[in-house]
């Protein structure tokens, strides 16, 4: 099919730069946050390694991926919240209030969090590198993988709703990583448990299978994942321009294979988290990025 010259040039803007753009932004303010604004009086490890920021009233900016408040105004992770209200049986209205826009953002763009957001994943796609380099000299181990993401998120809440304490936020990796950098910036320490969770990751995904975390095994991932699974932005395939090349199918990191939505096949729509790399990887402005159902 001919491509009109806008087309053409619609096409050629990559959406991976607005989208590191994005990354590079919020890992420079969880960067900036406790360099600058934090003082080290106001933390204590132990409240920090329970997800307790500091209130409002303490600094007008501070937070990290978890919890963020920016003068006043609070947004929350909506797993974050849900732990939190299970875990204490109680909804604070305020707290409430700080989870609507992010609820609302996944209900309507798809787990754009994981793609767009949060700075493991960033940090774990820029490994993808490392671990094809690897890959070259023999030093590695690919493993087959089960999606075990909904057993440990359903089993996680489960923990909170018994035993009275928000265990995903002791171990969901972005929220570890801005509390390292809080610990290293105020503290001047480490935290063995968030530094070796994650090297233990950063580890397994460079010499053996990449992006395992994210589409394996994070808890917050798969409760966002199946948040946006009805979402109203996400990729369409325009079958007429295919050409079957599979580059899109190879450029997925979570081997989604999205040339299906060509050739008729399944796709798992609850799994993509819009990162467009398909659409960028496609040759013949295939793939495109729509709001709505229709394919
Ligand atoms: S199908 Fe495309 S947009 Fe969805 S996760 Fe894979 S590469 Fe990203
Ligand atoms: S990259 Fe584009 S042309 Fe190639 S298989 Fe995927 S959708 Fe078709």
């Amino acid at each position: 099919m001919k491509e009109t010259k806008s087309e053409h040039k619609a096409h050629s803007l990559k959406i991976r730069y607005p989208r590191r753009l994005i990354q590079l932004s919020v890992l420079s303010i969880l960067i900036w946050i406790p360099l600058v604004t934090m003082n080290p009086h106001d933390w204590s490890p132990s409240r920090i390694v329970l997800g307790h920021l500091p209130p409002p009233t303490v600094r007008e900016i501070s937070g990290d991926t978890w919890s963020f408040t920016f003068y006043g105004f609070r947004l929350t992770h909506p797993v974050a919240f849900f732990e939190e209200v299970l875990a204490a049986k109680v909804v604070y209205i305020p707290f409430a209030v700080s989870v609507i826009i992010p609820l609302m953002v996944t209900l309507l763009l798809g787990r754009v969090f994981c793609s767009w957001l949060c700075p493991v994943g960033f940090l774990l796609e820029l490994n993808q590198k490392l671990n094809a380099t690897l890959k070259k000299f023999g030093l590695h181990y690919e493993l087959k993988l089960k999606d075990f993401r909904y057993i440990i998120l359903t089993l996680s809440l489960l923990f909170s709703l018994l035993f009275a304490v928000p265990i995903i936020s002791a171990f969901d990796p972005p929220h570890v990583f801005g509390r390292e950098l809080i610990y290293i910036f105020t503290h001047k320490a480490i935290s063995l448990s968030g530094v070796g969770l994650l090297a233990a990751i950063f580890l397994f995904e460079s010499l053996s299978t990449s992006r395992a975390w994210c589409n394996y095994f994070c808890p917050s991932g798969g409760a966002l994942s199946l948040l946006g699974a009805k979402r109203a932005w996400r990729i369409r395939m325009e079958k007429d321009r295919c050409i079957y090349c599979e580059k899109c199918d190879r450029a997925c990191p979570y081997y989604l294979e999205p040339m299906r939505l060509a050739t008729g096949g399944d796709f798992n729509w609850t799994k993509c988290d819009n990162c467009g790399l398909c659409r960028d990887a496609c040759p013949t402005g295939a793939i495109t990025f729509r709001f709505g159902r229709r394919l």
